[in-house]
């Protein structure tokens, strides 16, 4: 760890590091981290489990491939190897990973839990279940998918079968013959009914709001690739009837199928809420099939199945939560405003990557790897202007000095169970 001086007081370990900390090694926090090298700012990674990318390799079904066109998923300044595909695999991208944390010498500090983050005496203080980090800089990068979201469905802990959500889905290889119910019908749930149905299981998808279905690709061209295009001249409206109109034509109307529409279009309503468009990759051909059967809401969960809104009761051997993920950024970053109660920047993209005495966010901006590839390179520049030759100033010492005095206080004072103030009153 090139970057730090480790210090270590009698009662507490801190490590000051004289870059910017960055919490969390997914490709957000890679992509900075190398923006911030090629600028010769150093830095380092916390991260809590033990690869970088770990959404990617822990918590992803098999086949999954990235859902846009490797252009609009490359990291700065190292793009793909040109043999890989137009979509490549999660095993390629990973290795692509892979590869540029090796180009820029990246090595994360792994095992590092963020439990909290707090800025102090002008500093910011981060503390992992090892010790505490602290420097001038917090880069948050824990993404916006660092938790999965489990949701409260009566009945469900009376299933007798196995309940896993997405993350721990690999492959619908264990689930041959199997009838399982898969809830949510975004891009996950679509993508693990198509692999539940090519592995001969029968997979029924709830679909409890409207959704919207594009194809993955227009006449061989990327449907976003289009929309991008279209919307350097066109206004947004006219794109999404646009979308709206190619989606009809080439998939039928999906409202037939019980995929009803949203009244907004794709790309408004991704903008207003976050909500991205399910691209298709075949499950529609499965529905349409009958391979794959829509279900209207569940009701609750019974011991053997499920009751839906419509009245209809089955039996399910297993179920599947493609319900999505949530931000924590809320549980470890205090005494900050910066983001939501969700997790999220207050200020929407392009102003989301800045926050105060700072405080710089990457890969919040709701608009996947292009997103982070265009957060990164403005902190790295910020950063870099205010870059004062590597070295923590003597001020900035005594400062932390003085951080770790009132931290020690204030232990002391838990101890005494009096008031801090108390306790420099008296020494
Ligand atoms: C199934 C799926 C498919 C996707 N496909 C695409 C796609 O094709 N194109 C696209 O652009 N986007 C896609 N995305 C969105 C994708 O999540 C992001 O583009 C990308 O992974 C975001 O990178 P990130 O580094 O911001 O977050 P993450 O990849 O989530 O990385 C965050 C890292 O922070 C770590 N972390 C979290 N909390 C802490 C803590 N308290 N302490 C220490 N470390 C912590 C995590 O362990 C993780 O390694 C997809 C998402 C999913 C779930």
């Amino acid at each position: 760890m090139d970057s730090c001086k480790e210090e270590e007081s009698n009662r507490q370990k801190c490590v000051f590091v004289e870059g910017p900390i960055i919490v969390g090694a997914g490709p957000s926090g890679l992509a900075v981290s190398a923006c911030l090298k090629e600028s010769g700012v150093p830095s380092l990674i916390l991260e809590r489990s033990d690869c970088i990318a770990s959404l990617w390799q822990q918590k992803t079904y098999d086949r999954l491939k990235l859902h846009l066109p490797k252009q609009f998923c490359e990291l700065p300044l190292f793009g793909y190897p040109e043999n890989f595909p137009k979509y490549p695999s999660k095993h390629q991208f990973i290795s692509y990973l892979e590869g540029y944390a090796r180009h820029f010498g990246i090595e994360p500090k792994f095992h590092q839990v963020v439990q909290k983050a707090e800025f102090e005496f002008g500093f910011w203080r981060v503390k992992t279940q090892e010790c505490d980090y602290v420097s001038r800089w917090l880069i948050v990068a824990t993404g916006e998918n660092a938790e999965p979201v489990i949701p409260e469905i009566p009945g469900i802990e009376r299933f007798h079968g196995p309940v896993v959500h997405t993350s721990g889905y690999r492959s619908g290889s264990g689930f041959k013959n199997q009838r399982v119910l898969v809830v949510g019908c975004g891009n996950s749930g679509m993508e693990v009914s198509l692999d539940l149905s090519r592995h001969n299981a029968s997979p029924h998808m709830v679909v409890r709001n409207s959704v919207h279905v594009l194809p993955r690709e227009m006449f061989g061209v990327s449907t976003f690739g289009v929309a991008m295009s279209l919307l350097k001249w066109l206004p947004l409206g006219v794109v999404d009837k646009f979308l709206l109109l190619m989606a009809n034509f080439t998939l039928g109307n999906t409202d037939r199928l019980g995929l009803r529409r949203p009244k907004t279009g794709p790309i408004e309503l991704k903008n207003a809420t976050g909500k991205t468009p399910v691209l298709d990759v075949g499950a529609l051909s499965q529905i349409k099939s009958g391979k794959i059967k829509v279900m209207e809401g569940v009701r609750e969960i019974t011991n053997n199945g499920a009751r839906f809104l419509d009245g209809q009761e089955k039996e399910f051997d297993s179920i599947v939560l493609a319900t999505g993920y949530k931000s924590n950024v809320p549980s470890w970053l205090k005494g900050s405003d910066f983001f939501t109660e969700e997790g999220m920047p207050r200020t929407p993209f392009p102003n989301n990557w800045k926050g105060e005495n700072g405080l710089y966010t990457v890969g919040f901006t709701r608009r996947g790897l292009l997103g982070t590839a265009t957060d990164s390179a403005k902190i790295a520049s910020d950063i870099a202007d205010q870059w004062i030759g590597g070295q923590i100033t003597t001020a900035g010492v005594q400062s932390i000095a003085m951080a770790g005095e009132i931290e020690r206080a204030k232990k002391e004072q838990r101890k005494e169970k009096g008031d801090i103030w108390g306790y420099f009153r008296r020494t």
